[in-house]
């Protein structure tokens, strides 16, 4: 390894209230440590930006810790391993780790995953067969699990979790696959692209009027990555025994103060409704046997995943921004080789 070695990464500059902005994140050029015992060196080749990652902007306690000011941020990366004192992982091996947000990492091998590149292309593991296709298996076979002939609603629909998930909602034998996205172009991609039934824009008219008119006889699954209205809407259109997935709120990360709960919660009694949290973490043990099925349909074409891919790590905080207001279909990465 090159003892001068210096590589980029950036650092969160600010804590943001409310919406964050590039003023949020700095580029700084570091000189990247020697490797100990047991470590790699692993130059990144992808990284993704997530929506979690606006709650660890934050100063408060969650399921992970917030990010400290002035250091670099955290996240999934893939990357080649460019030097190694590790007797389990060699140069050149690719990986995924969670240093992402730098151009070079340099971790225990011990908290670096070998993965199988041979048919699918590494970034694949920053999506579909990552967190979050996991996440949309979880939800759909866990959380809120389809049975055949169900009427499921998927928001989100567009992004990374909620594409994969529609399409499995389908392979795991549901009826009818409503999503909802913003704007006319995303809504028409899930029809034409994601295999829904029927694609909603949530921006065009109150997500429960265009949910009760798209399933006049209600809905029996909800994969909610929203919250607020859709959650409402989700609540109120749900069949007796609904199971309601509870992925992620993303209207609400940007909120500065307490956000309202559903309504119409106490339908949840009388509809006798499941409402329940999927942290995919909690899913970890079940990536092997998602992996080798989410591949097996990516071979063989029954499912289908996009990206937006924004070059450069000096993008990554537009990626992010970007992101966060919808400018992705399917998963958001950023490229960091050339
Ligand atoms: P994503 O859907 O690919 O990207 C975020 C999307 O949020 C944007 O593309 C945008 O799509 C949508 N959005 C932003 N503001 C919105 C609003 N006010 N109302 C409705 N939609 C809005 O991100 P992802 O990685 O797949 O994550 C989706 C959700 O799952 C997030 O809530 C995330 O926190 C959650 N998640 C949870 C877990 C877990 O373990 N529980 C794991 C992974 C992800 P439009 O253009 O359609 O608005």
């Amino acid at each position: 390894m090159d003892k001068n070695l210096t590589g980029r990464e950036i650092r969160l500059a600010g804590r943001p209230v409310g919406t964050p902005g590039h003023q949020h994140f700095t580029l700084v050029s570091t000189a990247v440590p020697p490797l100990a015992e047991g470590q790699i060196l692993v130059r990144n080749t992808w990284m993704s930006v997530d929506p979690y990652m606006r709650g660890r902007m934050d100063d408060k306690p969650s399921y992970l810790p917030p990010f400290q000011l002035d250091a670099a941020l955290e996240g999934s990366a893939i990357g080649e391993v460019i030097a190694s004192k590790s007797t389990t992982i060699p140069t050149g091996a690719t990986v995924s780790h969670f240093l992402g947000w730098r151009d070079y990492a340099v971790l225990d091998a011990t908290s670096a995953t070998l993965v199988d590149t041979s048919s699918v292309p590494p970034q694949a593991y920053l999506g579909v067969l990552g967190t979050t296709g996991l996440t949309a298996c979880a939800a759909l076979t866990e959380a809120a699990p389809v049975r055949p002939s169900d009427t499921v609603f998927v928001s989100g629909a567009a992004g990374a979790v909620g594409s994969v998930a529609g399409q499995l909602a389908r392979l795991l034998g549901a009826g009818t696959v409503i999503g909802s996205a913003g704007g006319p172009d995303k809504a028409k991609k899930l029809t034409e692209s994601f295999g829904f039934d029927v694609g909603l824009d949530y921006q065009a008219a109150p997500i429960a009027e265009q949910l009760t008119r798209a399933a006049p006889e209600g809905i029996d699954v909800y994969v909610d990555t929203v919250g607020g209205d859709h959650l409402t809407a989700a609540i109120g259109a749900a069949r007796s025994g609904a199971r309601i997935a509870l992925v992620g709120a993303v209207s609400s990360y940007n909120a500065t103060g307490p956000v309202p709960g559903p309504e119409n919660l106490y339908e949840a009694y009388w509809k006798e409704l499941t409402l329940r949290g999927v942290l995919v973490t909690s899913y970890f043990h079940r990536f092997p046997e998602w992996i080798e099925r989410a591949s097996g349909w990516l071979r063989d074409g029954s499912l289908r995943t996009e990206e937006t891919v924004v070059q450069g790590l000096e993008q990554a905080p537009a990626a992010f921004l970007g992101m966060l207001n919808g400018a992705n279909t399917g998963k958001m990465l950023v490229r960091l080789d050339d």
